[in-house]
């Protein structure tokens, strides 16, 4: 579609969906009346900057259903995150959200070159993880036929992919790499296998890790993006170009915010992603602060696509380390460890205080046959390239191979043991 009639679509859902949450949601209703605005006000576009943000902590507030637009006689599902602290955020959808999301999945698994009668081995978890179900549901719209396999079962998943031929694979980039891996000690070479495409997202990763992935296991390996409180995945997804994951802007609007300010940033500059839903019916959600870093770009895609690209998530705010004042995101320090000579992909970073100042011990496996003498100069070297490509002094621990905790859905890649409140 052509932007200037995207954005005309986008405008006319945008005045539909405030006028929903304004009618439906009494937050939103205050907020609008505090702020002295009314649905009427959104007469363009630009004017969406007026409208007060959503950010996590208002889905918390209002446990369970307090955003809800709808009564919940006429939601057909519930998911919930499990929050690490407080109450978990929920999320529902009418049915037809549900088929709005399941034509995005589908949308997206099609970007990244699945299609009609392919097998789609699904190693996201199901339950309330929107992971598992967003991808089911897409896959059967795709018209693939889908095997719902969740996390777990390492050794299962390796035979299935095998035995049933899948050609794509879904799963969170940690995830796959710990497929890869079983794989490998099991003497089955996934690169001989049915698998082209892989469908990785969930959690961030980085350019290093996909090359890892692909060398690994022998597929394409596409970025897709989500998030619960949106909708869940499939809010954008990279075609096969690989350039950026597309946004889904004819359902979704998207805004790049200073995460200091509020205000608006031009194209092309970095900071916070923020979305609006454009034909979410259960849980509108008007300018919700994503925490992700990123930016946009809506210069025209090799693919031929209109949608604006969301380039490669640098990480989450709340997932920034400040170390002796430099930010630091893990994808950074994953850059400098996947690829280099005898490092395996399996990482975590331990932030400890030593006397007033933080530091980041790097715990990171070695390849299997690296002999043991070797470990001190291959932390010296680590260490070295850590310092001179992100400008912080670390601890680096060599490690066996094996011993770091393998991920069965989304990666911990951060142990933070500094002490609460400090
Ligand atoms: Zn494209």
């Amino acid at each position: 579609m052509p932007r200037e009639q995207l954005a005309r679509l986008q405008l006319e859902r945008l005045q539909a969906t405030v006028a929903n949450a304004y009618a439906n949601v009494a937050l939103v209703r205050q907020r609008f009346e505090s702020a002295g605005l009314r649905p009427a006000d959104i007469r363009s576009l630009d004017d969406i900057a007026h409208l007060p943000f959503t950010v996590k902590t208002d889905l918390r507030d209002q446990y369970p259903f307090g955003l809800f637009a709808r009564p919940t006689q006429d939601l057909a599902r519930l998911h919930a995150s499990s929050g690490t602290t407080g109450k978990p955020t929920v999320v529902g959808y009418t049915l037809q959200d549900i088929s709005n999301w399941s034509d995005l999945m589908a949308r997206s698994m099609h970007a990244a070159g699945a299609r009609r009668g392919d097998i789609i081995h699904n190693a996201y978890g199901y339950g309330l993880f929107t992971g598992g179900l967003g991808a089911h549901y897409g896959a059967e719209r795709l018209g693939a036929v889908v095997v719902p396999m969740s996390g777990g079962s390492t050794e299962r998943q390796v035979a299935l992919i095998m035995d049933f031929k899948a050609r794509v694979l879904c799963a969170t980039p940690s995830y796959a790499l710990a497929i890869a891996e079983v794989a490998e000690q099991q003497g089955v070479d996934l690169r001989q296998s049915n698998l082209q495409i892989g469908l990785f997202g969930a959690e961030p990763w980085s350019a290093a890790m996909r090359h890892e992935i692909e060398e690994r296991i022998g597929v394409k390996a596409v970025d897709i993006y989500g998030l619960s409180e949106i909708m869940g995945p499939g809010v954008a997804c990279e075609c096969e170009c690989q350039e950026g994951l597309h946004g889904w802007e004819d359902n979704f609007l998207f805004e790049v915010i200073d995460p200091e300010t509020g205000k608006v940033l031009p194209e092309g500059q970095a900071g916070e992603l923020v979305i609006t839903t454009l034909t979410k019916q259960a849980l509108p959600m008007l300018r919700y602060r994503t925490r992700d870093i990123t930016k946009l770009t809506t210069q025209r895609c090799d693919c031929g696509r209109t949608h604006v690209r969301i380039l490669r998530i640098t990480g989450r705010n709340d997932d920034m380390l400040i170390i002796r004042g430099v930010n630091v995101y893990p994808s950074q320090i994953e850059s400098v460890l996947v690829g280099r000579p005898h490092i395996a992909p399996h990482y975590q970073l331990i932030v400890e205080r030593e006397g007033s100042l933080d530091n980041v011990r790097v715990e990171v496996e070695v390849l299997p046959g690296t002999p043991e003498a070797q470990f001190p100069a291959i932390s010296r070297d680590v260490r070295h390239h850590i310092k001179s490509m992100i400008g912080i002094t670390t601890t680096v621990a060599v490690q066996a191979p094996g011993t770091v905790p393998r991920s069965q859905g989304k990666a911990v890649r951060v142990r933070d043991l500094r002490p609460k409140g400090a």
